[in-house]
């Protein structure tokens, strides 16, 4: 799991977009006849110049989003989210002859479908949200790249998946909202699909800074020839790391790498006379001016810093295991 920042510019760019979009779909443009409508100050904005109100959303629901409303929306930090969609289905509940499950319905009209699917996916606004945020594996496994190529021809090209945090089918509101779209493999998206996630009990890539230092990669010798990758959290009594590696079912993910990358670096620690990992990393680059970030990216093709993590894939998991292997007396 990688902690994904700040992310300051692409939060940026694509709250202009999403905070237009869904303002003329709940007010329309402002003109003559439709006062309170929405226009920005950008002179090219796409969805001021010619977007449409959208049909069929009750008076009382499109009152609920003021401008505040609209953009806390899209740009707050998630416990403010979890908040807000606590506050407007509050509000719109306690208006007589209104429920919330109409509220949740409305929701999904508007937020999941005519944005999240209409508007993002298919007017490819997740090309341009995945290059922003510029991350090259999976935030949740680290297991798998997500490179951002266009076809060219037009047709389907590479993007992550993009995982809602707070699950779209119980949080429709949250849908296009910046800190809960999270750039996933397409495996990870579908394991967690809708687990319900919640701020006290999982870690979240936007909120959580130690996230990849919650815990470590290890492993388990089965018998002589056989060794099982395992995840340990750092602290025993963390809760949240542990529901999340388990509702993100890491250890079923690397399941199929105890065979390959493990026993290739077991087999580096204890086949060789000498020990072997010390000579890779220490002896074979002498007298050359190779750091050892170098180091590790020729001999294993990874990161060692946790912030570049997300560069490579599997920087963390061969990190954790190098150190164990390290230090392990022969
Ligand atoms: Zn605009
Ligand atoms: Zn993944």
């Amino acid at each position: 799991m990688n902690y994904l920042g700040e992310q300051a510019l692409a939060l940026n760019l694509y709250s202009k977009e999403a905070i237009c979009w869904l303002n003329i779909k709940l007010k329309g443009r402002r003109t003559v006849t439709n006062p309170t409508g929405h226009t920005c100050n950008e002179t090219n904005c796409n969805h001021c110049k010619k977007g449409n109100k959208r049909k069929g959303l009750d008076q009382e629901f499109r009152d609920l989003f003021s401008d505040e409303i609209i953009s806390d929306l899209i740009c707050s930090k998630p416990s403010r989210l979890f908040n807000i969609n606590q506050y407007l289905r509050r509000q719109y509940g306690s208006i007589s002859g209104k429920n919330v499950a109409d509220f949740d319905k409305f929701c999904k009209e508007l937020i999941v479908e005519s944005g999240y699917e209409r508007w993002f996916i298919n007017r490819k606004k997740n090309y341009w949200l995945a290059k922003l945020l510029n991350q090259h594996t999976c935030t949740y496994c680290n297991r798998e790249y997500i490179f951002v190529f266009k076809n060219s021809s037009g047709g389907k090209g590479m993007v992550p998946q993009f995982d809602h945090w707070f699950a779209k089918t119980d949080y429709p509101l949250l849908a296009l909202s910046f800190y809960n779209l999270i750039p996933s493999c397409a495996t990870c998206n579908t394991i967690k699909s809708a687990t319900p996630f919640n701020l006290n009990d999982h870690l979240h890539p936007y909120v959580d800074k130690k996230i990849s230092s919650s815990y470590n990669f290890s492993y388990l010798p089965i018998n002589l020839s056989t060794n099982k990758i395992i995840l340990k959290t750092v602290n025993t009594f963390d809760r949240k790391a542990t529901n999340t590696i388990r509702a993100l079912n890491l250890s079923l993910i690397y399941k199929g790498h105890s065979e390959k990358e493990l026993q290739d670096l077991i087999d580096l620690r204890y086949k060789y006379t000498e020990n072997y990992l010390n000579i890779l990393l220490d002896k074979t680059f002498n007298g050359l001016r190779v750091s050892k970030e170098e180091r590790f990216r020729l001999i294993f093709g990874i990161e060692i810093e946790e912030d570049k993590y997300h560069k490579r894939i599997m920087s963390k998991f061969k990190n954790d295991i190098i150190k164990e292997l390290l230090t392990i007396e022969k």
